[in-house]
C-alpha cells in the first residue's frame, strides 16, 4: 500500500508525461527488446478489450493509459475493440459510454474501433476446424454436469460421455446448434484438451454454448456465442496484436489462449502478457458490484460522482490529466496492489492548484450587516488565480450585507484564533477590515446575525490602516451572490478494504451532505467550470443540473465543511 509520506516525498514526478520510472517497467522494457532484436517489426499494435456491461472504471483507465500509451511511446496502434460475446448483459448505451470516456480521456482510436461480433463468422469456421481435427466436440452434459465433472485441484476431472462423438456427428450437432435446433443449454462446444490438466482451464473448456438471445450488433443472426478465451486470443491473432496486455487473473488462462492458436490455421501469434489490476481503497472495482450500486439505487446513476466510473469522475470534477497522471505514478508490475485513493486525490488536487480559477463561496453561511457601511454597491477587483495572471480578473460587490461562514465565527474562540470573535477583527479576503461589535441570536442562543463596522482605510491593496488583524476569511455579497447546492463527497465505502457482502454495513452513510450555499455571481458566470472556492476546496459546476456544485476534492489542509 502506498503510504501517505511516500506520496509526499517518493513520489514527485520526474517529469509532465513521462511514466512514473522513466519507461522501464517490465512491459515497456519487453517491448524494446521485441522491437529490438526484430521479433516485432511492423511496429507496435495493443488493443483495449472491454466487455460493454458497464461503465469504465478508473481500474479500467490503468489499462487504457497502459495501452494506448506504449503505443504512443514507440509508435503503434491501438484497436478499441468490444468484447461483446454476451448479449444478455451487453448494451449499445455501454458501447458509447466507453467510447466516450476513452476519448475524454485523451486517447484516439481513430479507424480501430472493432468488436468481437464482427469476427463471428471467422470464429464459427476456427471452431469447426477445431472439430475437424478432433479436437473440440459437443457435449450434452448441462451446465451443473460440466461443473461437477471438472474435478478440483487435487484430483483431475471425469471426462464426459459425449467426449468420443465422431468428427462427423460433432460438425452435424455444431451445424444444427448454429441453424437454432436446440434450445439454451441442451449442447456446448468444448474444446478436447485434457481432462487431468493441473490447469482447470485446460479440462476441456467450453468454447461455445447456445443463447437465443437478441445481440446488440448482430440481431438474431446468431443463437451461438463464443466463450471469451476462445474469442479473445483469435481477434488479438486477427488484427496483429503484438502485446496482448491484459489482467493478472488472466494468467491461468494463458495456456488456453496458447493452445487455441497453437491449434487453428492463423499465421500470427501474439503473446499475453499479465500485469496487476489496479484497487483502490474505500471502493470497488468490479462492474458487478458498481452496476448492483445503481441498480439498487444506493448511488445516483453510473456517473454519480461518488463512484470510482469515469464517468462519476468526469461528473466530479476530476480532469483527464489528473486520471493519466495518478495511472502514471502506480506504475504497471505484476504486483497486486491496493493503492490509497489519497493518491488520486493528491493528483487531482496538483492539477487543479496549477489550473483552476479561484473564487469564493460560503457554505453555510451567516450573515453580518456593516452598521457603518454607505457605498453599496461599490465593485472591486480580484485575480482568479494569485498565481496565474493568465487567467485575468473578476469583479466583486462589496455591500452592506455580507455572508461569511459559520465556522469563521466563533463565541468563545480558542487559543490563537485567525477568524472572527466578538470584538476582534478580521480582514474580508479582497476586501476590508471588519470588527464585530454585536451578536444576534435567535431563541436558542445560536449566533443569526453579526453586526459589524467596516475601517475604510483597510481596503486591500490601498491600505493605509495600519491594522494587522490576525486573520483573512472568505465571504460574499448579500445584494449579488447567487444561491447554489454544493454538494461534498465523503469515501462511497467506509472501510479502506471494504466486505461486500454486506452493502449495507459498508457503505458510508456520510458519503454525501448537500449544503444550501451561496457563490459570487462571477463563479457562476464563467465559461470555466472547476474552481478553487477559497480555503474549501475544488469544486465542478454539474454540466447538466444549473445551480448544483460538485466538491471534487478538499484542500489538503483546508478545513472541511
Ligand atoms: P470488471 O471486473 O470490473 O467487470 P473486467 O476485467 O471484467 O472488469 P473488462 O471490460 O473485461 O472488465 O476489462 C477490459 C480490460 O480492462 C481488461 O483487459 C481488463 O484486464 C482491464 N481491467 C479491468 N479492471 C482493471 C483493473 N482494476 N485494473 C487494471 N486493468 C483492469
Ligand atoms: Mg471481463
Amino acid at each position: 500500500m502506498t503510504t501517505r509520506s511516500e506520496l509526499e516525498d517518493g513520489h514527485r514526478p520526474s517529469s509532465a508525461g513521462e511514466p512514473a520510472d522513466g519507461g522501464t517497467d517490465f512491459i515497456r522494457q519487453r517491448i524494446r527488446r521485441d522491437l529490438e532484436s526484430g521479433v516485432v517489426t511492423g511496429g507496435v499494435v495493443t488493443r483495449f478489450p472491454p466487455e460493454p456491461n458497464g461503465f469504465l472504471h478508473i481500474g479500467h483507465a490503468k489499462s487504457i493509459c497502459l495501452n494506448f500509451g506504449v503505443a504512443e511511446e514507440f509508435g503503434g496502434e491501438t484497436y478499441l475493440r468490444f468484447d461483446d460475446t454476451n448479449p444478455l448483459k451487453e448494451s449499445d448505451e455501454y458501447v458509447e459510454a466507453i467510447k466516450a470516456d476513452v476519448s475524454w480521456l485523451g486517447f484516439d482510436w481513430g479507424d480501430r474501433l472493432t468488436f468481437a461480433s464482427d469476427y463471428f463468422e471467422q470464429l464459427y469456421r476456427f471452431a469447426v476446424e477445431l472439430i475437424e481435427q478432433d479436437k473440440a466436440f459437443v457435449c450434452s452434459l448441462s451446465g451443473e454436469e460440466i461443473r461437477s465433472t471438472r474435478g478440483t485441484l487435487t484430483e483431475p476431472g471425469t471426462p464426459s460421455p459425449y467426449r468420443d462423438r465422431s468428427v462427423a456427428e460433432n460438425l452435424d450437432l455444431f451445424a444444427r446448434m448454429r441453424a437454432g435446433e436446440f434450445r439454451d443449454g441442451e449442447h456446448v462446444l468444448r474444446a478436447k484438451i485434457d481432462m487431468a490438466s493441473p490447469n482447470l482451464n485446460m479440462r476441456d473448456p467450453v468454447i461455445y454454448r447456445i443463447r437465443h438471445a437478441h445481440h446488440q450488433r448482430t440481431g438474431s443472426t446468431w443463437v451461438i456465442y463464443p466463450m471469451y478465451d476462445f474469442t479473445h486470443c483469435i481477434c488479438d491473432a486477427l488484427e496483429g496484436i503484438t502485446h496482448s496486455l491484459c489482467t493478472l487473473e488472466f494468467q491461468d488462462h494463458r495456456p488456453l489462449y496458447d493452445w487455441v492458436l497453437d491449434n487453428i490455421n492463423v499465421n500470427f501469434h501474439p503473446p499475453q502478457i499479465e500485469f496487476s489490476r489496479l484497487g483502490l481503497t474505500h471502493t470497488v472495482m468490479s462492474k458487478r458490484l458498481l452496476n448492483r450500486l445503481v441498480t439498487e439505487h444506493r448511488v445516483d446513476g453510473w456517473s454519480d460522482p461518488r463512484m470510482p466510473t469515469i464517468a462519476g469522475l468526469r461528473r466530479r470534477g476530476v480532469t483527464p490529466a489528473a486520471i493519466r497522471e495518478f495511472c502514471r505514478r502506480i506504475g504497471v508490475t505484476k504486483q497486486d496492489n491496493l493503492v490509497e485513493v489519497e493518491l488520486l486525490e493528491f493528483c487531482v488536487r496538483q492539477d487543479l492548484e496549477g489550473s483552476a480559477p479561484r473564487g469564493m463561496a460560503v457554505l453555510d453561511p451567516l450573515k453580518v450587516t456593516l452598521t457603518n457601511y454607505g457605498g453599496d454597491g461599490e465593485v472591486l477587483t480580484a485575480p482568479w488565480h494569485p498565481q496565474l495572471p493568465v487567467l485575468g480578473e473578476r469583479e466583486l460587490t462589496f455591500g452592506q450585507t455580507l455572508y461569511i461562514e459559520q465556522e469563521d465565527f466563533s463565541d468563545d474562540p480558542p487559543p490563537k484564533y485567525k477568524r472572527l470573535s466578538p470584538g476582534e477583527m478580521v480582514r474580508l479576503r479582497y476586501g476590508y477590515i471588519i470588527r464585530c461589535d454585536e451578536v444576534i441570536r435567535d431563541e436558542s442562543g445560536r449566533p443569526v446575525e453579526l453586526r459589524c463596522s467596516y475601517v475604510a482605510e483597510s481596503k486591500s491593496g490601498s491600505d493605509t490602516s495600519g491594522l494587522k488583524p490576525k486573520g483573512v476569511i472568505h465571504w460574499v455579497d448579500g445584494a449579488t451572490a447567487m444561491p447554489v447546492r454544493v454538494r461534498a463527497y465523503d469515501h462511497l465505502f467506509t472501510d479502506a478494504a471494504p466486505d461486500f457482502s454486506d452493502l449495507d454495513a459498508a457503505l458510508n452513510p456520510h458519503s454525501l451532505t448537500e449544503h444550501a450555499a451561496l457563490v459570487e455571481p462571477a463563479i457562476d458566470a464563467s465559461r470555466e467550470t472547476r474552481f478553487q472556492f477559497e480555503r474549501l476546496g475544488y469544486f465542478h459546476r454539474d454540466p447538466d443540473t444549473a445551480g448544483l456544485y460538485h466538491r471534487t476534492v478538499t484542500l489538503r489542509d483546508g478545513y472541511r465543511p
